[in-house]
Order: structure tokens, then sequence, then C-alpha cells
């Protein structure tokens, strides 16, 4: 049979998802994700893609987070003029997320040309602009979950819900030839079991090839019961210093975990004594994309008009000047704001009026990478820098662990262990320390036939 996968990206790391799949003559490339951390790695992001634009006939996106979506305005600018398949609420973000990432990257050329006119360097081009990010959106064929679509002649897919966010799916490719059919499972990101808003995990059982994410692959999930019970105790102790509590968050997914567990545990964490504010525009809309598909995960957030009805001091502040106005708030505020490291955005402004504060409050719920102000912050750092003023750190900063989207080393065994035929599966979107004791567990346990994937490896199916 003449089917063929190539790891093109996330192999050892865990952005830029990149995938080629030759399915007799045809080639179809699943996820066309930006390559993200330092300015080193995401350099790579501007390197010509290593096969023919003009030979792609169709792309698969398994969801919408910017590492697995974020190259396809490039790919259209490029030339591309193809369908992409996601599904339909994954297309959804994405119409918030591509037109914001290409806005990001303007600023970012804006600001590198700057310098290098100084220096009478040659200026360079945005990796690809807002309006790229739009018009991408136009060749999104939205398909529903478990919804067999022909792609190309021969190559049936289908999606599963992967729990992980908001439309996020398993990507199942059937490719038939003559008599004989072959089946390739795609894991894309998968979620964790514990997760506060998403459905649980679909299990396939029967594939002929597997290539899995192993983000944490290495590491097991403290029980939400726990995360629920920290954050009892910070809004406790928060309360009786009379001060602002901070909530750096990612967009999408953790904001809305958030909410939820908010809803939920209203009364339990005396959230009638605050006001709760979601300071983000994205945020805001990606909520919006919540409420629109609440078909899709089985918690009552969301009321008939959108709203949530147990939050009834829940503020959603679009512009800069609602934004400026929480500013003067001294106490008795819950600032849910990106980015969610702490690398730009509204969250640096309440920064600014709360991190020399003792009697505020820092929650950090999502990973900070090396090098941001977030990371700096969770190490201890006793000043940071904001808009070239130092400020003394005296804000109280906490980290919680258990809000993870992703799912952990139990998850992905078990996931893997529902294919009743043992197939080959490959390791992707994971650093080595966190692969290699995931493949050991899969090989031990279950005696998987297991690899890592390597950059540019062919595999036949
Ligand atoms: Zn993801």
């Amino acid at each position: 049979m003449n089917l063929q996968l190539q790891f093109l990206g996330a192999t050892g790391e865990v952005t830029g998802s990149l995938y080629a799949l030759r399915a007799g003559h045809h080639l179809v490339l699943l996820e066309c994700g930006l390559i993200q951390g330092g300015a080193q790695n995401e350099e790579r992001n501007r390197d010509p893609f290593p096969f023919d634009i003009g030979d792609i006939d169709a792309v698969v996106l398994s969801h919408s987070h910017i590492d697995h979506s974020g190259r396809i305005p490039r790919l259209v600018r490029q030339g591309y003029k193809g369908p992409v398949y996601i599904q339909e609420a994954a297309a959804a973000l994405c119409e918030i997320m591509l037109p914001d990432s290409g806005y990001l990257n303007e600023k970012e050329a804006e600001w590198e040309n700057k310098k290098r006119r100084r220096n009478g360097q040659p200026l360079i081009d945005p990796l690809y602009t807002r309006e790229d990010g739009e018009r991408c959106t136009e060749q999104f064929q939205p398909i529903s979950y478990g919804n067999p679509v022909e792609i190309v002649h021969g190559l049936t897919l289908r999606f599963h819900d992967a729990g992980h966010i908001l439309g996020s799916s398993i990507v199942e490719l059937r490719y038939s030839d003559g008599d004989s059919s072959r089946t390739i499972v795609f894991s894309g990101d998968l979620g964790f079991r514990d997760a506060p808003v998403m459905n649980p995990v679909t299990r396939l059982e029967k594939a002929d090839l597997v290539f899995m994410e192993s983000t944490y692959g290495d590491r097991l999930h403290r029980p939400i019961e726990d995360t629920i019970d920290e954050l009892s105790e910070v809004f406790q102790s928060a309360r009786a210093a009379q001060g602002n509590i901070l909530i750096p968050a990612f967009t999408v997914g953790r904001t809305q975990d958030l909410l939820h567990l908010m809803a939920e545990n209203y009364d339990r964490w005396r959230l009638d004594k605050w006001h709760i504010f979601l300071d983000s525009p994205m945020g805001i809309e990606a909520t919006g994309v919540y409420a629109r598909f609440r078909h899709l995960y089985d918690v009552e957030l969301f009321g008939a008009d959108g709203r949530i009805p147990e939050l009834e001091n829940f503020h959603q502040t679009r512009t800069p000047e609602e934004s400026m106005i929480i500013n003067e708030v001294e106490s008795g505020a819950i600032i849910i704001a990106g980015s969610g490291m702490c690398s730009g955005g509204r969250i640096l402004h309440h920064l600014k009026h709360n991190v020399w504060r003792p009697q505020c409050h820092l929650v950090i719920v999502g990973y900070q990478a090396q090098g941001t102000l977030g990371r700096r912050l969770v190490d201890g750092a006793d000043t940071i820098r904001l808009w070239g003023e130092e400020y003394r750190v005296r804000i109280r900063v906490h980290t919680i662990g258990g809000l993870s989207a992703h799912a952990d080393q139990q998850d992905l065994v078990d996931w893997y262990g529902a294919f009743r035929n043992r197939p080959p599966v490959y390791l992707v979107h994971g650093e080595r320390r966190a692969q290699e004791p995931l493949a050991r567990r899969l090989r031990d346990e279950l005696g998987a036939p297991v690899k890592i994937a390597e950059y540019a490896q062919i595999v036949a199916v």
C-alpha cells in the first residue's frame, strides 16, 4: 500500500507541529504549527517549508492552539489555495487567534525594525500579518465530531473529541486502495482526565499506526480536588489581607476552566466578597465561543443568554478605558488577564499597580517558560522592571499546578492501552526527557512497539 507518514515538526520539542502524509499520489499536511520559545527557535518559522506548497492537496488541523495552527497564514500567503479541515468550534477559535497572532507578528517586526534602522541593517517583514491571519480562515472546511469526510481520493478523515480544549480533535485517517485499507490515528493534544470543563478523551480501539503527543510523558498531575483546596486557601488569605488577586491566564482553556471552578465553588470560596474581572478582549471572545458551542462539553457553565448565572459579580472588560478603571481598585478584585506568562498584555499594568503591595496575591496557573517575567516571579525575584521602572516584588506568589490542559503519563498510557491490537506507536510533541519514561512504560506494561519520532523520518504504513 502506498501510504507514508513523515515527521517534519514537534520532534523532541513541544511546538511547531507539522506532519506530511502521502497517500497514493496525494499529499496531505497534518498540522501547520508555529515554532515557539525564544528568538532563535522562532527564527525557524521563516525557513522555507520542506515540501513544494503546490503539491499539497489538503491540510488537517487537530485544534486551534498556535503551536498547531500558527503557520497556516504563512502557508496561505505563500500560495496554498486548498481546503483546511478543522473541527467547527476549533475553526471559530482560530478565527480569533490567527489574526491576533498576525497582529503580534506585525508589532514584533515593527520593534525589530526600529532597532535595525538605528544600526543601518536591512529591515524585515512580519512573519505574517493580521490580514493574513484573517484571510486564511476563508479556506477552512469546518466539520463536526464523528462525521466521516473523504478529503482526497480514498482517504477518509474523522475527528474525535480529544478533551484538551474546545474543538480539539483526535485525527483518524483511513486510506482505502482497492481491497485493502489502513488506518492512521494521530492523538493531537490529549486532555487531562480531571479537566474541569472538557469531556473525557475519546478512546479508539483499532489502528495500523498511531502517533501521539508526549508533553507530560514523565509526569503525573495532582488530582483536581487538591487544586480546589489550594485555591480555597488563597482566596481565604487574600480576603483576610484585603488585597487584590491577579491571575495571568491563557485565553483558551485555562480561563474557562477557572470561570467554571469559580462558578462551582462560589459559596465555598466566598466569592460574593469579590469582583471578578476578565480583563482580556481575546479571553472574552474565546469565552463567547465556549458559550456558543456548549453542547461540546458536559458542564453547564453558561445560561441560554451566554452569561454565567452563578457569577453575579463577573465583569468582562473589553476596552482599555474599562481596564484602567480596575487599576484604581485597591482591594476585593480578582483580575484574570493575559498574557499567561506575563510576557505582555494587560497583566503587566495590573502588576504595576499591585506587585509592590504585600496584601496582594498572584496566582500562577500555567506553565512559565524560561526567560519570561512569569518565570522570574515564580522563581522569587526581589524586583522586576516594567517600562523601564523598577518595582519591589512584595505580592504573594502561589503556583497552582493542577490545571493542566494536557494528559499526564497515566492518561497517555491509558489512551494507547485502549488500542487492542497494540499498533506501532511513534511519540511526537514532547521533549526527550518526557518521551523516554513514557516509551519505557508503554513497552514494559503494554508490550507496545514504541519509537520516538525523529525529524524528517519517513514511516511506511
Ligand atoms: Zn494544544
